[in-house]
């Protein structure tokens, strides 16, 4: 692998993920954080997008072997937020500038349910167009796997991105950490229909899980780039100590290193797509979500949930932001921003623009 490759991504192979997902040597990670930020900056440029994240409901019926909110985690409060909470929330965000939404809750299929997202997204479209926002705020879901049709009315009502973690690309190790309820293929189908329909496509992965290898990881972004997607959110693994899983040896990589290289060597890969600098990259170190911002990421995700239930959305332990009011959350993550040079842009859904082959 020569640098430019190294720099443009157009020729990474296999090979050359797995060697640059492996780098110990400070000097050479430094040069590919500093790749993947001038990829970044040419293709996207300085700016930092906001996305509010309204997680309302913590109601789950899924049961992944890693996760706090769990169904069968008896030890949780399980909440769902009313509508006026819901789009007080958004109106809140859409007051502060941030551009778009996050509407995220564990995962249900019932028609209650459904009926319930589709009203919150057409309320909150309606209620929020403006002479800033003149299409309202942009609304990514975040809200697991449903039918065709669902997602279609989804669609219809006004959302335009939806993320949909595949956790892992691996078969064998989502095996591991699902129930067989669980199947992988119901989640790459899914992520088929979200692009048939024409939304924005967002997943990601867990860093870090235990079994998990660097060659798994370098097939992850091979598999995000096979896919198409517009959007990737993903984090280090952190266990929750509530989990079949919490118990488990850990994978034996620095995981906030391993992430950062992972979102590095992803911008390498799709130069253009948003990559967010999450939560959980904080969790393992205070300024973790600013490094995420200088390896190439370049959006955010501000804490719009209300304080009360915050904790009891808890999907590892140690999660950060749950005590914060959401101005003390603005007025901090503004700092972390601006700390890493960058800017901030406002009144901006800040999505990716699509060319060619790439349009749905
Ligand atoms: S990861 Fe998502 S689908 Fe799985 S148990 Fe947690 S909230 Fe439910």
């Amino acid at each position: 692998m020569n640098k430019r490759d190294c720099i443009t991504g157009k020729s990474l192979s296999r090979n050359d993920l797995i060697e640059l997902l492996s780098l110990e040597n400070p000097v050479k990670i430094e040069q590919l954080r500093k790749n993947a930020e001038n990829v970044l900056l040419s293709e996207r440029g300085n700016q930092v997008y906001f996305r509010g994240l309204i997680e309302f409901s913590n109601i789950c019926r899924n049961d992944c072997y890693y996760c706090g909110i769990r169904k069968s985690n008896n030890k949780v409060k399980r909440y769902s937020l009313s509508e006026k909470q819901v789009v007080d929330a958004a109106l809140w965000c859409a007051k502060q500038g941030y551009g778009s939404i996050v509407l995220q809750s564990g995962e249900r299929n019932d028609s209650e349910f459904v009926d319930t997202v589709e009203r919150l997204v057409y309320v909150i479209k309606e209620k929020t167009v403006s002479a800033q926002l003149p299409d309202g705020l942009g609304i990514t879901l975040c809200v697991g796997e449903h039918t065709f049709e669902t997602y279609k009315r989804f669609f219809a009502a006004g959302a335009h991105r939806y993320l949909l973690r595949i956790e892992t690309s691996s078969e064998d190790l989502f095996s591991r950490f699902h129930p067989q309820t669980q199947k992988i293929q119901s989640r790459i189908d899914c992520l088929k229909y979200l692009k048939e329909i024409g939304y924005f496509v967002g997943t990601g992965v867990m860093i870090g899980m235990p079994g998990q290898t660097i060659e798994s990881l370098a097939d992850d972004i091979l598999f995000f780039k096979k896919t198409g997607v517009d959007m990737i959110g993903m984090g280090p693994y952190i266990p929750h100590s509530d989990t079949p899983l919490g118990e488990k040896e850990p994978s034996g990589y620095n995981n906030l290193l391993l992430s950062l290289k992972m979102i590095a060597v992803t911008r390498l890969v799709l130069k253009d797509i948003n990559i967010a600098a999450t939560t959980a990259l904080q969790a393992l170190k205070h300024n973790g979500r600013e490094l995420g911002l200088r390896f190439g990421a370049n959006v955010v995700m501000p804490q719009l949930t209300p304080k009360e239930v915050r904790k009891e959305y808890m999907l590892y332990d140690g999660k950060p932001c749950t005590e914060e009011s959401r101005d003390d959350c603005s007025v901090c993550l503004k700092k972390r921003i601006l700390s890493t040079g960058r800017i901030i842009s406002l009144n901006n859904w800040g999505d990716r623009v699509r060319m060619g082959n790439d349009q749905p």
